[in-house]
């Protein structure tokens, strides 16, 4: 049986079919920015496409840059802004002719590390995007928590636990607020306090280069930003207890990250004040940047 998963993205659409975890066709096409119908047809043309390609007809699902209100049926929170409050599922399930699932991008991530990637087998994952921003999706025995307003897993907005004097002032963001978490852990927001603290302006992975050759200003940035994923991940930790914290996106690259972070939040973690040491893994994504269209796939792991 073949699974169809497209990813829709800003920039472009990328389709995936999956056959058990073995991928028999890809494609990708440019998204037709700002008109609705024509995303529409790309989406349906990729799909007959695969399908063909495959020599099959399959499920489909589909992660995109928002998520489906479950009041309205209609988009909403997407930064492709020509899909908010549009039927986007009613769409594509008229014009394939069958049902169609589709949930937030971060969501398919975390979908696609449980199902066949880092965090396979595992009962509770909590997945996280560290990138442009922080998206992050909670995925429950193989199946992904929506939650009321389809807005599970997504901390980002939440402000930084037990921040101190080194946290502050707080950062502006983008959604109203000062001080949340994307503020600090997304790769803008790494290089933002690299600017801030050290007055240099840098990218990440030159800051992480500059940091392992023995720069202390760079060092010291990625200990802020170490013990501020330690604090937002026990704050995590502590509410839903996850057996595996996936990480992907850019700064998933970040080697020391995996070491460092769990040593640090052995100090917020509840149980480990209790003398028990944190069983959660910290571990990388992976299906790299292919998660997001594996993860649309694995919608209807249950299928
Ligand atoms: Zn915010």
């Amino acid at each position: 049986m073949i699974r169809i998963g497209i990813d829709l993205g800003g920039s472009k659409i990328e389709g995936i079919a999956l056959d058990g975890s073995r991928d028999v066709a890809r494609l990708r096409v440019a998204t037709p920015r700002d008109d609705y119908e024509a995303t529409i047809e790309a989406i349906v043309s990729v799909i007959r496409e695969l399908e063909q390609r495959a020599g099959a007809t399959g499920t489909v699902g589909v992660g995109i840059p928002g998520t489906i209100s479950p009041s309205t049926g209609l988009v909403k929170n997407a930064n492709s802004v020509w899909l908010i409050g549009r039927p986007l599922l009613d769409d594509l399930s008229a014009r394939l002719d069958r049902p169609v699932r589709i949930a937030n991008d971060a969501n398919c991530f975390a979908v696609s590390e449980a199902a066949d990637g880092a965090a396979a087998g595992a009962a509770v994952v909590f997945g996280v995007i560290l990138g442009t921003g922080t998206g992050a999706g909670i995925v429950v025995r193989g199946e992904v928590l929506t939650g009321a307003h389809a807005i599970a897993g997504e901390w980002g907005h939440n402000p930084l636990p037990w921040a101190d004097e080194n946290d502050r002032p707080e950062p502006e963001c983008y959604c109203g607020r000062a001080g949340c978490i994307e503020t600090y852990l997304s790769g803008p927001g790494l290089a933002a306090d690299h600017q801030r603290r050290a007055g240099v302006t840098a990218t990440v992975p030159e800051i992480v280069a500059r940091a392992g050759s023995g720069d202390s200003a760079a060092a010291q940035t990625l200990n802020r930003y170490v013990s501020r994923a330690a604090r937002g991940l026990a704050a995590i930790i502590n509410v839903l207890d996850p057996d595996v914290i996936v990480l992907g996106g850019g700064l998933s690259n970040i080697p020391v990250l995996y070491e460092q972070i769990p040593r640090a939040w052995n100090r917020w973690v509840f149980a480990a004040g209790r003398g028990e040491a944190v069983r959660t893994q910290l571990v990388q994504a992976r299906h790299g940047d292919s998660s997001g269209v594996r993860g649309a796939a694995w919608l209807w792991r249950d299928a």
